[in-house]
């Protein structure tokens, strides 16, 4: 008897659901098609990696799941079945796109084009797939089968994958259906917020963000809310006119609260990580003792940009100082800025701006190790969204990649 498989989304989820039940079911007689309401497919696929598309992260799959947060335990069989090297074999032997190791394992393909990816999944699944652009899903109802209403007439399906993608960046087309389809079938699904966003500054920290717009270094940066510290992360910030931004602050922006500003949520930054607070007051006092006629923005433009010594010392009041005569006090108030510069958060990251999704359909209502929904059989559910987000380089592709695996092979053994 023919499966028929409705994929509802063509992202990058939806895309890869496809390929594997191409490669995994040639011998099956299944019917596959995916609806997607724009008119072409992987809108979000082809901004990946700035144009690039950084497909996944050469890690084994006991490391590459602490990248998941909360998620880890969940994910983790996806990844064993299928992980980072199994994506890599699959592009370069199937797909015949050749890829390349970065920095941090992080993998591209050689032509560094995210568009170039999105056409070859395309072209590879268009004999086996039937695709129906511009159509968007408006209803998925269950009676036995599956009716999947749209604004183009109505789908019956034996099998769904959902693969409708989280609420970030919504000009892409992900705009939360998903959750909207998963809670009408009586799933659970936590409030989506962004990870891996830029952040906003409040009114009194953001004049010194803007002073320093362009200037990035590496930082430790810590999140207090009510004067306790939740995270912390070390890496690359980046100053902007409205804040900051970065690889160390969008790591840590999945865990500003949504009630950020009634929290005092507030960024702590180390930008002398290297040394702590003791070292660098020594090493403070040994230049200001060796270089008296220096002024103090010089001295510190040793461990920062000149530019960001500059705006310390201004907070400090002591940009035209001299080592000479250089106060215990106004040393202690220079220490704070280069060690606990205070910026302070003016909301929740904003969920459009943001690379993923937190939030989602609840993990406990998946099986880890088929991604079949457990309250209604024969639903699937992958990709953004369920209540996955994983860290940058590579993680959330890979984590589609996996996913779609365990879909595909599951849906091709039903009844077998
Ligand atoms: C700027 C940017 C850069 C990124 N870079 C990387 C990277 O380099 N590496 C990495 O691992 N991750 C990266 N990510 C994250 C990654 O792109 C996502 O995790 C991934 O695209 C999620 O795939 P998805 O298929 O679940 O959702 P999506 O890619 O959002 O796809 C969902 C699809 O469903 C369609 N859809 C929605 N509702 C309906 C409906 N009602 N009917 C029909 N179709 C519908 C949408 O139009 C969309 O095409 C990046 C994200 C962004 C925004």
């Amino acid at each position: 008897m023919t499966k028929r498989i409705g994929i509802i989304g063509g992202g990058a989820a939806g895309l890869f659901a496809a390929c594997q039940l191409k490669r995994l079911g040639e011998s099956q007689n299944a019917e596959v098609t995916i609806i997607e309401k724009n008119p072409i497919s992987g809108k979000k696929l082809i901004l990946t990696g700035h144009g690039r598309c950084n497909i996944t992260n050469r890690k084994d799959a006991a490391v590459l799941k602490k990248g998941y947060h909360e998620a880890e335990n969940f994910i983790y069989p996806a990844l064993k079945e299928f992980g980072p090297e199994d994506t890599m074999e699959f592009f370069e032997n199937e797909l015949r796109l050749k890829l390349k190791e970065e920095e941090n394992n992080r993998i591209f393909p050689v032509c560094d084009s995210a568009v170039r990816v999105r056409d070859t999944l395309v072209a590879y699944i268009a004999d086996s797939t039937k695709t129906t652009g511009g159509t968007k899903v408006l209803e998925i109802k269950k009676n036995g089968f599956f009716e999947v209403v749209t604004d183009k007439g109505t789908f019956d399906f034996d099998y769904v994958i959902l693969s409708c993608g989280g609420s970030s960046f919504t000009k892409t087309g992900s705009t939360g259906d998903s959750y909207k389809f998963a809670r009408k079938h009586g799933h659970t699904v936590s409030p989506a917020k962004g990870a891996l966003a830029p952040v906003k500054a409040d009114a009194e920290s953001v004049e010194f963000c803007k002073n320093l717009s362009g200037v990035s270094m590496n930082a430790g940066v810590s999140l207090y809310q009510e004067d306790k510290k939740t995270a912390s992360f070390g890496g690359e910030l980046l100053f902007a006119e409205f804040g900051l931004t970065g690889p160390a602050v969008m790591e840590i922006s999945r865990e500003i609260p949504l009630d950020a500003a009634e929290k005092k949520a507030y960024f702590e930054l180390d930008l002398v990580p290297e040394m702590n607070d003791e070292e660098f007051d020594r090493e403070l006092q040994k230049l200001i003792g060796e270089h008296a006629d220096t002024k103090i923005t010089t001295l510190l433009s040793r461990f920062v940009p000149a530019s960001a010594a500059h705006e310390i010392a201004a907070r400090a009041g002591a940009e035209e100082q001299y080592a000479q005569g250089f106060s215990k006090d106004m040393r202690k108030k220079i220490c704070r800025g280069m060690k606990h510069l205070k910026i302070g958060i003016a909301k929740a990251p904003e969920i459009d701006k943001a690379y993923v999704t937190r939030g989602g359909v609840s993990l406990k209502e998946i099986d880890r190790k088929t991604m079949e929904s457990k309250l209604v059989p024969s639903l699937y559910i992958i990709g953004e969204a369920l209540d996955i987000d994983g860290i940058s380089g590579g993680y959330n592709l890979q984590a589609c990649m996996s996913e779609a695996y365990l879909a595909a092979k599951s849906i091709l053994k039903a009844d077998e």
